[in-house]
């Protein structure tokens, strides 16, 4: 069958809400959303977008792809920084965006868990979890876009990784539809379940290669009752590192945030953002020397505002008596506290603003991050002068975002792409020398690909192609993506 035929013949299943078709149901802006990924670096064109609203509709959508060839590429938010989620330019694949699927099917406050459809946004799931009173840990500076399946697929990190884990850690279960168009029904709500294989730990992280995600069993915790957080001061990622130690032992599992941003990312946030950099604290008054490195730290408590404060006081006195920081700021009222958040959460808009970098999202063990910081910005420095490095993270995970701004004569064409290679090998070499990983969080999609095939263990990568074989023997869901 011609894929025109084959398309009118689905559209006919899933009706004008169902396929947008280039120029007939949709037209080239509305369907651009969907084939250009967020950071504008890979623009692709659909064969058409598939936006099924029940798993039924995801089912025939998978069954007609497997019987006509065709590849798909699931998405949920589109947020993807690896260009996991946008189609090649070859307009033969098809988009399947899950944002339709979005109900939240039922919460268990007794058992901790709720069931979700997996195009909720992640803002929603927070919210519902909410309102029961309970807490969806997950926490994105994307959430208002991104959807569950999204986070699930890519293994999602952020903010509070350091107390509930990643988006691994708070899932129980998964409801996938497989590349043949099968329904596995894993929506357990279970915390211990030891029969055979972890099938849901496979599909964690697959990024869409394995199968689509239709819907996840999640794992709630209790609402802090008290809240308390502060910005320090600190003259270098050693003092940052001391300073972690400490508050594990200080806090414990109270410790739910600890995050780093170099001065560099802090003006740009402050150009291309002020109302955040305008509640800047006195650390960074344009009077005084703005640090070399803000820490954010947060410290949550079950029993209230006041405890989470007290707690932190004790730590940031000792802190101070210990010359481990050269200035503190508490917040005192809910805005300030936010405040401080939009400092750390509008460094990637703020960065947009200046154009392609040379992203990382590498990890490695926090007692090496300072080595790897000073050896790789000296190299950097020697070779590329006016390059500037933007580095921020989540320390308290051992994972950095270490990105580079490219110096004014390459930043387009041939010299970006021989500056992006030379940047990523002395990156990745010194990620590969202090037994890091070159993704802690945004994962491969196309971006890492080729790395990930140059610098992964030969057993682990032929495992990789034996399981992806194994599931998708036809190759049609996201080629190209993850594995060559
Ligand atoms: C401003 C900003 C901040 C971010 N901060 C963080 C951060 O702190 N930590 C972090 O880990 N990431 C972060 N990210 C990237 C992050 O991976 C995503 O925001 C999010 O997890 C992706 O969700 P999404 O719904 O947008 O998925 P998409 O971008 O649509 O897809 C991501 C991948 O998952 C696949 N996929 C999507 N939905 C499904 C599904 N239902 N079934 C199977 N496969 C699917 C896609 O094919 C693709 O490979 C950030 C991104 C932005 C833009």
């Amino acid at each position: 069958m011609t894929h025109t035929a084959w398309l009118d013949a689905l559209s006919r299943q899933l009706g004008p809400q169902g396929l947008w078709r280039p120029g007939v149901e949709a037209d080239a802006a509305q369907l651009h959303a969907h084939e250009v990924d967020w950071r504008g670096r890979y623009h692709g064109r659909a064969l058409a977008l598939a936006r099924p609203a029940s798993v039924a509709e995801v089912v025939t959508v998978v069954q007609a792809c497997a019987a006509q060839g065709v590849a798909i590429v699931p998405q949920g938010g589109n947020t993807s920084l690896v260009g996991g989620s946008v189609p090649d330019g070859s307009g033969q694949q098809l988009v399947l965006n899950l944002q339709r699927l979005n109900q939240v099917i039922s919460i268990d406050a007794a058992n901790l868990s709720m069931v979700v459809q997996s195009g909720c946004l992640l803002s929603q799931v927070q919210a519902a979890a909410q309102t029961e009173g309970l807490l969806f840990p997950l926490s994105l500076a994307s959430e208002g876009s991104c959807t569950i399946g999204g986070n699930l697929a890519s293994n999602a990190g952020g903010t509070q990784v350091l107390r509930y884990g990643t988006a691994r850690a708070l899932c129980l279960g998964l409801q996938v539809v497989t590349p043949q168009g099968q329904v596995l029904d894993g929506l357990s709500a279970l915390r211990k379940d030891n029969t055979g294989y972890d099938l849901r730990d496979l599909y964690i992280g697959s990024e869409g290669t394995l199968g689509i995600i239709t819907a996840a069993s999640l794992r709630l915790h209790p609402q802090p009752r008290g809240v308390a957080t502060a910005l320090l001061a600190c003259e270098d990622l050693s003092q940052a590192v001391a300073l972690l130690q400490m508050a594990h032992h200080h806090l414990d599992a109270g410790l739910t945030a600890f995050e780093v941003m170099a001065r560099g990312p802090l003006a740009l946030v402050q150009q291309h953002q002020a109302p955040a950099a305008a509640a800047l604290s006195p650390l960074l008054d344009p009077r005084g020397a703005p640090p070399e490195w803000v820490v954010l730290i947060e410290n949550t408590s079950c029993e209230s505002d006041a405890h989470a404060q007290e707690r932190l006081q004790l730590l940031l006195t000792q802190a101070m008596t210990l010359n481990l920081t050269q200035g503190v700021v508490v917040a005192t009222q809910t805005r300030q506290r936010q405040q401080m958040w939009q400092l750390r959460e509008g460094i990637p808009q703020a960065e947009k603003c200046e154009g392609l970098m040379v992203k990382h999202d590498i990890g490695m063990p926090t007692s090496e991050i300072p080595r790897f910081v000073t050896e790789v910005g000296q190299a950097l420095q020697a070779r590329w002068p006016q390059s500037q490095v933007v580095c921020f993270g989540h320390l308290g995970d051992g994972n950095l975002h270490y990105n580079v701004q490219p110096p004014a004569d390459a930043r387009q064409g041939l010299a970006l792409e021989d500056f992006e290679r030379a940047v990523n090998t002395l990156v990745f070499d010194a990620v590969e020398r202090c037994q890091g990983t070159l993704s802690a969080e945004h994962g491969i999609g196309q971006l890492r690909r080729e790395e990930l095939a140059q610098r992964a263990s030969p057993v682990a990568l032929q495992m990789m192609q034996a399981i992806k074989k194994a599931i998708d023997p036809a190759g049609l869901m996201n080629p190209g993506r993850v594995l060559r």
